[in-house]
């Protein structure tokens, strides 16, 4: 067998045009697989599944390849590049699923002693090419290819107006009192005086958590949900035209389309799942507004409401106050360089790999880091290279505003190895140490989470199978899942160690950090289920005439403590309205299924090697091989349940001490 080479991201480092012919050349290979796959008669099953996968193989590295290139690349002129390519690849997707001899030849493939993961592999893809139309007659098919045409460049637009909507605004030092010191002195004040406070997540974050007057933290949270006011006329296009596309496909919405080939099933049972979550997160959200309100009469005798702006403000107060706990306490033992190799030894310990840092790996900007993935898990495998990833983990200008994982290339067993990238908007360390806060850390695994499943899931025998090609609703539970470790004293200290003095963190901090947490804990839930609502109601409605600001008022109103704020409209800047569209809901319903994982390693010891082992073998290196169910089914001798979320969202802050099942869901912005 060959020896398997990376360095997928050498794609990024040349000319714009070069970029584009790279594309071309993997197009090029899609169609001659494709067009070799349709002509092949009675070829046996394994050798015509290899040219069918192959096929997609080509086109999906293309287009992951194009979606992480306009998102991080240092030049304009390659991320343009990339959507031009973007465009194409999508173009010839929607042409190869629009292609009767190819879903005609795969119906043709015959099953008679196949194993379950060929017949998974066939059967999903003769479903995924009916949902993309291809038993549609001519006419309609070509309205659906220049619909999907259509949404792409929409969706490109969206996401453009959000990256290229950066805004400052001006505060005095004492304006801004309250704010964390080295973030300020890494900010200092211009000629008159004022610090320019931007709408990134690492100037937004902190102003709006810590400043300690009202009306900065309302100037930046509005300032935060104007940006892109081009956005609101984008996406009644995007819902337009995705509404159209459903009714072509013979669905009644996007929404009902959409959440067909997930976990959940259909768009009335993710409906019914967000009413569930929010029956049960009733009593702690009052409680939760109860106890901000409070919080804010202490500074503000007369206050007669909480407004948005207070939410995370008076968190921290309330946090404060009931648990002595506050949030910047813990930074000085999260300096990033510290998280990142505690993220590199926890993962490598738990799930039997290490890391090789390659210093000359081709890369697309000095900051980004590469590492070899080598398998530690069984010493006859002799170190056996898995993959490689990328870390990308500081902003800079015209790049992802967020917190992702983005696919490089798709493995595929004994062909192909996985690479991945994290995308992401740590503080850049610097003259001032980059000390994190621990939901940084959070996300840090989070994202880590993703990348995993990525490469671990890179050995399946499909391409189509690799990693986190699973449900989409199902994604997010081996993410959320990792977030578990960041609660455990033990476990962080290893890594969490004061940058000054070098003790680790002490048991007690965590302790009380963790009963801090469990404190807005219905307030979060709360926030992600206004998400989730919104991201589906605006895709089971009528688009005719619908008034998407007004609607995401109403929901924020009836999902959240709060009242409407006029004259902001949160949801243009909404990023995951372009790739989530209906099922942002993904994110609670996978952390269902993570806590119910969870569980499991809560019996065993949180770094028990073999219940992380069976966990790697049942699920991450089965990618999308299996239905999820199946795969959690496979691990937890069950198919999973809610218990283990409901004993969660119920427990209180106080009394007991809380064991180690109780994370928090992932808010805010990264994926
Ligand atoms: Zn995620």
């Amino acid at each position: 067998m060959k020896t398997l080479e990376p360095g997928a991201a050498r794609a990024l480092t040349g000319t714009p045009d070069e970029f584009l012919r790279g594309c071309r050349a993997d197009m090029a290979t899609a169609r001659t697989e494709a067009d070799r796959f349709a002509a092949m008669k009675d070829a046996p099953r394994a050798e015509s599944l290899r040219a069918f996968d192959d096929a997609f193989a080509a086109l999906g590295d293309a287009a992951a390849r194009a979606s992480l290139t306009r998102n991080v690349h240092p030049d304009a002129k390659v991320r343009e590049a990339a959507e031009t390519c973007e465009q194409e690849v999508d173009a010839l997707s929607t042409e190869l699923s629009l292609d009767r001899r190819l879903y005609d030849a795969l119906a043709a493939v015959k099953l008679d002693g196949a194993d379950p993961v060929d017949r998974w592999f066939v059967e999903k893809s003769l479903r995924d090419f009916r949902r993309a139309g291809v038993d549609k007659d001519d006419a309609t098919r070509a309205k659906v290819k220049a619909l999907r045409e259509e949404l792409v460049k929409i969706g490109q637009e969206f996401g453009r107006n959000i990256r290229e909507d950066v805004r400052r605004a001006p505060f005095t030092p004492d304006e801004l009192a309250g704010v964390p010191q080295d973030w300020l002195r890494a900010r200092p004040a211009g000629a008159d005086g004022k610090v320019q406070v931007s709408t990134d997540n690492v100037d937004y974050v902190p102003v709006v958590t810590y400043a300690k007057r009202e009306a900065t933290r309302e100037a930046m949270w509005r300032l935060y949900r104007v940006r892109a006011p081009g956005n609101v006329e984008v996406l009644s296009r995007m819902l337009q035209k995705r509404a159209e596309l459903a009714r072509l496909l013979g669905y009644p919405s996007w929404a009902a389309y959409v959440t067909e080939d997930k976990m959940i099933g259909s768009a009335d049972a993710a409906a019914a799942f967000i009413e569930r979550v929010t029956q049960a997160s009733e009593r702690r959200m009052r409680t939760d507004a109860e106890q901000m309100l409070a919080a804010k009469r202490k500074e503000a005798p007369a206050a007669a409401e909480i407004f948005p702006w207070d939410g995370a403000y008076l968190q921290e107060r309330v946090k404060a106050e009931r648990h002595g706990f506050e949030s910047q306490a813990v930074r000085p033992y999260f300096e990033y360089s510290r998280v990142k190799q505690g993220v590199l030894d926890v993962t490598g310990k738990l799930f039997g790999v290490t890391w090789r840092r390659v210093a000359d790996a081709p890369v697309w900007h000095p900051d980004v880091e590469a590492y070899d993935v080598l398998d530690a898990s069984d010493p006859r495998l002799n170190s056996k290279l898995l993959g490689r990833i990328y870390l990308d983990m500081h902003p800079r200008d015209g790049k992802y505003k967020h917190y992702a994982q983005f696919t490089l290339a798709n493995g595929t067993g004994g062909r192909r190895l996985p690479e991945g990238a994290l995308v992401c908007n740590f503080p850049r360390p610097g003259k001032e140490p980059a000390l994190l806060e621990h939901s940084e850390v959070k996300t840090f695994f989070h994202e880590f989470g993703h990348l995993l499943h990525h490469v671990l899931g890179g050995g399946t025998r499909w391409a189509a199978h690799a990693g986190v090609s699973t449900e989409w609703d199902f994604v997010e539970a081996p993410s959320q899942l990792l977030e578990e470790w960041t609660w455990d004293p033990a476990v962080l200290a290893t890594f969490a160690k004061h940058y000054q003095t070098g003790e680790p963190i002490p048991a007690d901090l965590v302790r009380r950090m963790k009963a801090a947490d469990e404190t807005g804990k219905g307030f979060q839930v709360r926030q992600q289920m206004f998400y989730a609502a919104l991201s589906l109601e605006l895709h089971r409605r009528d688009p005719a005439g619908l008034d998407s600001t007004a609607l995401a008022e109403t929901l924020m109103e009836r999902y959240t403590p709060f009242h409407r704020v006029p004259g902001t409209f949160f949801h243009a800047s909404f990023g995951h309205l372009e790739g989530y569209s209906a099922i942002y809901y993904t994110y609670m319903w996978s952390l269902v299924i993570a806590k119910d994982l969870f569980s499991e390693f809560e019996k065993a010891g949180l770094m028990d090697p073999r219940v992380a082992g069976r966990y790697r073998a049942a699920v991450l290196e089965k990618g999308g091989s299996a239905p999820a169910e199946q795969l959690v089914t496979d691990f937890l001798g069950r198919p999973h349940g809610f218990e283990a979320w409901t004993r969660w969202i119920e427990k209180d802050d106080v009394g007991g001490s809380p064991g180690p099942g109780s994370g928090t869901a992932a808010a805010g912005a990264q994926r």
